[in-house]
């Protein structure tokens, strides 16, 4: 019984839909070969000899502390070109005795805008935090050990790969991406306070969600810089990226999106889909976003070095600028491509109702005496198409699969039957893809989760 499933499954796929192809584009191409590990080293140098960027380190010293790394990260930004619009983005930090953000304190994180040319209004972000800390701890008065505060402002804190990798990668893409004009706005963010509880990308995520913001992905780059653990494992093949459930969420769609867009320019570097938002119990800037529902992924190594992280030997010596720069080259290809791509067409997902479950885009094509049929019958909209859109790609897999196993260009339509796929058995996704070749992230169809009628008794 299975096997004929499986079999009448691969059959039907096999003869409906074909490959369709996706060259490399030329300016994508351009742009990935133009990262620089070299770059990235003297950045991570110069990040490391501010001693530390503890938020509430000195703000009045040009070369030593967090005020001193924040100007030279804006400066860095303005020479690059002059079409960034470089700005701090500053708030006020109420500070609570029985937070790790102790007592009040400006959060400034830095941000370089490239504007949009025909769309500006939608958004694609790239981010790491310039912020560090040296974990400093003491005996507190009931003999458990604390957090000492002020030990730990003062402690040196270099944060070469946490997350100076991470700052210097989004500093390199802004170097490279802003020789170049995209259709949407990207904005390269270097945020602020993370290690004090993802306090800037908390502020800037808040307020992204109340001006409703257009936001298609928010790429975080966090500890991007070693490639040697601390009990010397190596591996500079592949980079983890951890999205936030469920499964079809946004955010798992853009890390989809990474991989596939990555293994066009990299096939010999993987990403490796993580299916959890995080680490076990650690956090990241991408979390802020995924709590205001915007699309929002974590690129972290797997081989962490547990000794250097949040010390005094987080140095330059512990990072490998090359393996930071086939990280920075991934997050390139992919953050162009969305840039220049079309927005994404719009599956409307009916409200559901009470006692039923089933409400959903998709449907099942009909028999011709009205009832349902074998075939599956996807619909979208798309408002106001971009002038080179080419059309739309209709994507599937398995619904244990990790990722889209086939695809099919339907062409410039807004609704396409796969005669005999059964859409009980596969997940269906469509996205949007210009002249160039470059594609929207996948709108996949899924079913509004059932919601209990109240029954009435007699
Ligand atoms: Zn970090």
């Amino acid at each position: 019984m299975f096997m004929r499933a499986s079999l009448l499954f691969l059959t039907s796929a096999a003869l409906l839909l074909s490959a369709s192809e996706h060259p490399p584009n030329p300016q994508v191409r351009q742009i990935v070969d133009s990262v620089s590990a070299e770059r990235i080293a003297e950045i991570q140098k110069k990040l490391g000899n501010f001693g530390t960027r503890n938020i509430y380190s000195a703000t009045d010293d040009p070369n030593h502390g967090v005020g001193a790394a924040r100007e030279w990260i804006a400066a860095q930004f303005r020479s690059y070109s002059p079409r960034l619009q470089v700005s701090f983005d500053k708030h006020r930090l109420k500070g609570d005795p029985k937070q790790r953000f102790f007592k009040n304190v400006e959060i400034w994180n830095v941000i370089a805008v490239l504007p949009g040319t025909s769309e500006p209004d939608r958004h694609v972000i790239v981010s790491g935090h310039y912020d560090t800390i040296n974990l400093t701890y003491k005996t507190g008065p009931d003999g458990k050990r604390e957090l000492d505060n002020e030990a730990t402002v003062a402690a040196t804190a270099p944060g070469v790969t946490d997350d100076g990798s991470g700052t210097a990668a989004v500093m390199e893409l802004a170097r490279v991406m802003s020789q170049h004009q995209f259709r949407k706005t990207i904005v390269f963010i270097a945020f602020a306070g993370e290690e004090y509880g993802l306090l800037g990308s908390g502020f800037y995520a808040e307020d992204a969600a109340r001006d409703h913001r257009v936001i298609e992905g928010v790429f975080n780059n966090d500890i991007i810089g070693s490639d040697v653990t601390g009990n010397g494992e190596m591996s500079n093949r592949y980079v983890n990226v951890y999205s936030a459930d469920p499964e079809d969420s946004t955010s798992r769609e853009l890390a989809r999106y990474l991989k596939e867009i990555n293994s066009r320019y990299q096939p010999g570097f993987d990403i490796s889909l993580v299916f959890r938002h995080d680490r076990f119990g650690r956090g990241g800037d991408h979390s802020p976003f995924n709590a205001f529902g915007f699309a929002a992924i974590r690129v972290t190594t797997p081989m962490e070095n547990y000794s250097n992280q949040h010390t005094a030997t987080d140095t330059f010596a512990g990072t490998a600028p090359e393996y930071t720069a086939l990280v920075t080259k991934a997050n390139a290809a992919a953050v162009a491509t969305l840039a220049l791509a079309p927005k994404p067409p719009e599956v409307r997902t009916p409200p559901p109702t009470e006692g039923r479950a089933f409400a959903s885009a998709l449907g099942r094509g009909k028999m011709p005496d009205g009832k349902d049929g074998y075939d599956a019958v996807l619909t979208w909209h798309d408002d106001n198409p971009e002038p080179d859109l080419a059309g739309y790609e209709v994507v599937m897999r398995k619904t244990t699969a990790p990722d889209w196993e086939q695809e099919v260009f339907v062409g410039d339509v807004k609704t396409y039957t796969l005669p005999r796929v059964n859409i009980d058995e596969v997940v269906l996704g469509v996205r949007a893809i210009d002249k160039d070749g470059n594609e929207s992230v996948v709108v996949p169809y899924v079913s509004a989760p059932y919601r209990q009628r109240k029954l009435e008794t007699y």
